[in-house]
């Protein structure tokens, strides 16, 4: 038995009580920017996800708000420039989202891939695409000022590094805060709600399943947004077609890597982060092509020997081994579909279809674009409604100027780095963030998960004070951690095969 929250039984009844404008399916960051948009703009607007909001790759990802150096290299300016405005885009509406985060790109003698020079010019163009103005300004170094930077990076060959910016966000936050805005301008928001199928006759009847009632329902709305991530060649009515791309990240202790700047290291043309995070390090990613299910990404021991080894190149003194890893994360690219070259080589753009009448289908991208591609989607929207004979007034897109929340909204639970551990905390998630099962407030409201090495034994705790706000009776509780292990040993386990 759960106890219904307020938030959970007003959604439910506000989803079946009259047509919908838009049903937005899927609650990552491109849904949940769909959403926001659409329910500004004054549209009854939806949106359902099969299990908690950011569940899929929207809570595993590097984190970055980036235009893309790399893509850069590889002579993507367009891409680069929409991208390195919406990071600023970002940064000014949800700026407890978006940090300023220093890059040192050190460059060695013998890494003819990546020379001084090239970066040189590279950086100064990445500032320009910015418009000009970018989260801070890029500089060079010589290789004593590097290593001024980042102590224990390997010098021998060092020739230098050139500095630059970008941005640092919480992915799975940034999910949270822009759903939280949505909601506030009268989104209906509903976790763990599974979009089954679809038919379409002067609306489209959509039949959705209730995980936590454990109940089946229709509702009937005039368009339909597969905003799915990797699930979205699956989705009844899709055309897309995907390639998938897993990536992983490792957690380790801060003191292992002394760094002030996030370090770029290199392996051939790919590029990896060791990024500061509060007291420890995200070290990542790697880019393979993935088949596997997509509910149960693991990181497996390949994955984490390979990030371990370069980072052990660069910073020789660190010494990683796997018992120095706190946690880790493995997520899947939802990239367009291009069977040819690496995963690496393969365009981060997006693309918006209407294979079917008031259908739109929504891929690939980046986080740092997810407002765009919302914007670009709702437009398409609208134009549809009217073309229908929609009469109501409604606003121009406000995304990009509307702060997502108040900043006494956000204080405290919101930020790059997880919240103080507190019942407060808790109770907030409950009581305002849909918050329904322990890996909810662990995982994604505050990421203690992935921070705490002793994240087991606050996990008790935390369920302790979730009992209280959601009524669990015992056997629950213990169900609920539980479930937790369950999930989170699944993040950590080794899964050759995967
Ligand atoms: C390793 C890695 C690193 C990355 N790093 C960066 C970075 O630093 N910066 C950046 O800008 N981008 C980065 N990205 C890309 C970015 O994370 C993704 O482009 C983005 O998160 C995709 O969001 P999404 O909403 O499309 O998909 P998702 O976040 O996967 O959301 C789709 C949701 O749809 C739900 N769903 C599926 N089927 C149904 C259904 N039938 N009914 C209801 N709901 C359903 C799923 O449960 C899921 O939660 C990275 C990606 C990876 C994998």
């Amino acid at each position: 038995m759960n106890v219904f929250p307020k938030q959970r039984e007003q959604s439910l009844a506000a989803l079946v009580e009259s047509p919908l404008d838009l049903l937005v399916v899927g609650g990552g960051i491109v849904g949940s920017g769909i959403v926001r948009d659409a329910a500004m703009r004054g549209l009854r607007a939806a949106l359902v996800e099969q299990y908690d909001f950011a569940f899929g790759t929207s809570s595993r990802s590097s984190r970055l708000l980036h235009g893309g150096l790399r893509y850069l290299a590889q002579g993507r300016i367009g891409l680069v420039h929409e991208a390195s405005l919406e990071k600023k885009t970002i940064h000014h509406i949800a700026p407890h989202l978006a940090e300023p985060l220093p890059f040192l790109f050190p460059a060695y003698r013998e890494n003819k891939e990546w020379l001084l020079w090239k970066l040189k010019i590279g950086v100064k163009i990445y500032d320009l695409l910015c418009g000009g103005k970018n989260l801070g300004k890029s500089s060079w170094l010589n290789p004593a000022e590097t290593l001024q930077q980042a102590s224990t990076l390997k010098s021998e060959g060092l020739t230098g590094a050139v500095r630059y910016f970008d941005g640092f966000t919480n992915d799975a936050r940034l999910v949270m805060d822009t759903l939280r805005s949505a909601a506030r301008h009268h989104g209906i928001l509903l976790n763990y709600c599974r979009f089954r199928n679809a038919t379409q006759n002067e609306l489209w009847e959509c039949e959705l399943s209730d995980a936590i009632a454990g109940a089946n329902f229709s509702v009937r709305a005039r368009t339909i947004v597969n905003a799915t991530g990797p699930w979205s060649d699956g989705l009844p009515h899709s055309r897309i077609k995907l390639r998938l791309a897993k990536g992983v990240h490792l957690v380790v202790n801060r003191s292992r890597i002394s760094s002030a700047d996030t370090v770029v290291m290199t392996e051939g043309k790919r590029i990896l982060f060791a990024i500061p995070w509060g007291e420890r390090t995200i070290l990542g990613t790697t880019d393979t092509d993935y088949n596997g299910p997509l509910d149960k990404i693991f990181a497996d021991n390949s994955d984490i020997r390979y990030i371990l080894e370069i980072t052990n190149r660069f910073f020789p003194r660190a010494n990683l081994s796997e018992r120095d890893v706190i946690s880790s994360w493995a997520g899947v690219r939802p990239l367009i579909a291009d069977p040819h070259g690496s995963p690496s080589d393969i365009s981060r753009s997006h693309e918006i279809h209407s294979p079917e009448k008031n259908w739109w289908d929504v891929a690939g991208g980046k986080l740092t674009t997810y407002r765009l591609m919302a914007e670009q989607t709702v437009e398409r929207i609208v134009e549809a409604l009217k073309r229908d004979g929609l009469k109501r007034d409604l606003a121009p897109c406000r995304t990009a100027v509307e702060p997502l929340l108040p900043p006494d909204e956000t204080a405290g639970v919101s930020g790059v780095v997880p919240p103080e551990w507190t019942r407060d905390a808790v109770k907030h998630f409950c009581e305002n963030e849909w918050a329904a099962h322990l890996d909810d407030v662990m995982v994604r409201r505050t990421g203690w998960h992935y921070y705490w090495a002793d994240a087991g034994a606050r996990a008790a705790q935390v369920a302790a004070w979730m009992g209280e706000f959601l009524e669990w009776p015992e056997p629950q509780r213990a169900a609920e951690i539980e479930r937790y292990r369950t999930v989170t040993q699944a993040n950590a386990a080794s899964n050759e095969d995967g």
